[in-house]
C-alpha cells in the first residue's frame, strides 16, 4: 500500500470539514474520490499535501507517518499534487515552467524527463517556447499535470482535473491519465465528474458531508449506481 488515510478530522478554524476520512490508495492504483462541491475532496487532499494538516487521524505514505509534516517534505518524499485552479508561471513559458519543476528521482523511484512529457502530451511539444499565460485551460491542465511529473512524484494527486474543460478536451485529458496509468503511475482523483474517472480508476470513494458513504471497485459501483446518484454530480 502507498497510501494509508486513516481517520483524519481536518478543520478550518473552527469549522470542522473532515469528520473521520479513511482511504488506501494501492501502488499502481487510479482511486477516485467522488462527492458533490464541498464535499470536502479538495480538504482530503490538502490534507495529504500537508497544506491544512489534520487534527487528528494518520496519514502514512509508504508505511511513514506523514500527517503534520511541512508541505515542502512531503513533495520531496515523493507526493506530486496538481491543484485545481492550476498554478503554472503565466509570464514563463512552457519549457521554463518544467525546467523550474525539475528535480532528480530518488533511488528506484520513477524518472522524467522533458522528452518523456512530451510523449505524454504531445501538443505541449510545439508550444514550449509559448507563455503559460497563453495556453488554452486544457493545455494549462496538461502543463500542470506535466509539471507535477517533472518532481518524479510516486503518486499523483490530481484535483478535478476535468472543471471548466470542453467536452471534447475532457476526452483527450482522460485518455493521457490512462496511459500514465498503463504506465503504472499511481493516481488518487478529486471529481466532481463523476463519467470522467468512470473508464480511468479501479477504486472509487464517495464522500459527502466530510464522510466516506461508499467504497469500493468501479465493478461494484456500476451494478449499484442508480442509489448512489444522490451523491454524485451527473
Ligand atoms: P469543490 O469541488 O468545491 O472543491 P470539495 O469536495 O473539494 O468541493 P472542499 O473544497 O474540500 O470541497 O470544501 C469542503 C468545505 O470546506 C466547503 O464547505 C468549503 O466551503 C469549506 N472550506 C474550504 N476551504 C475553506 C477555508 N479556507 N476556510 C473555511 N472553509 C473552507
Amino acid at each position: 500500500m502507498i497510501l494509508e488515510v486513516k481517520d483524519i478530522y481536518t478543520a478550518y478554524g473552527l469549522s470542522q470539514i473532515l469528520f473521520g476520512v479513511s482511504l488506501k490508495v494501492n501502488a499502481g492504483e487510479v482511486v477516485s474520490l467522488l462527492g458533490r462541491n464541498g464535499a470536502g475532496k479538495t480538504t482530503t487532499l490538502r490534507s495529504i499535501m500537508g497544506l491544512t494538516p489534520p487534527r487528528s487521524g494518520s496519514i502514512k505514505f509508504k508505511g511513514e507517518e506523514i500527517a503534520g509534516k511541512p508541505p515542502y517534505q512531503i513533495a520531496r518524499i515523493g507526493i506530486g499534487s496538481v491543484p485545481e485552479d492550476r498554478r503554472i508561471f503565466p509570464d514563463l513559458t512552457v519549457w521554463e515552467n518544467l525546467d523550474v519543476a525539475i528535480k532528480s528521482s530518488r533511488e528506484g523511484g520513477p524518472s522524467w524527463t522533458m522528452e518523456r512529457v512530451f510523449e505524454l502530451f504531445p501538443a505541449l511539444e510545439p508550444l514550449q517556447n509559448r507563455q503559460g499565460g497563453f495556453l488554452s485551460g486544457g493545455e494549462q491542465q496538461m502543463l500542470t499535470i506535466a509539471r507535477a511529473l517533472m518532481g518524479n512524484p510516486e503518486l499523483l494527486l490530481l484535483d478535478e482535473p476535468s472543471e471548466g474543460l470542453a467536452p471534447v478536451v475532457v476526452s483527450h485529458l482522460g485518455q493521457q491519465i490512462s496511459k500514465l496509468r498503463e504506465e503504472g503511475m499511481t493516481i488518487l482523483l478529486c471529481e466532481q465528474n463523476f463519467r470522467f474517472s468512470l473508464d480511468l480508476s479501479d477504486r472509487l470513494y464517495i464522500l459527502e458531508k466530510g464522510e466516506v458513504r461508499y467504497e469500493g471497485s468501479m465493478a461494484e459501483f456500476l451494478k449499484d449506481e442508480d442509489s448512489w446518484r444522490p451523491y454524485l454530480t451527473v
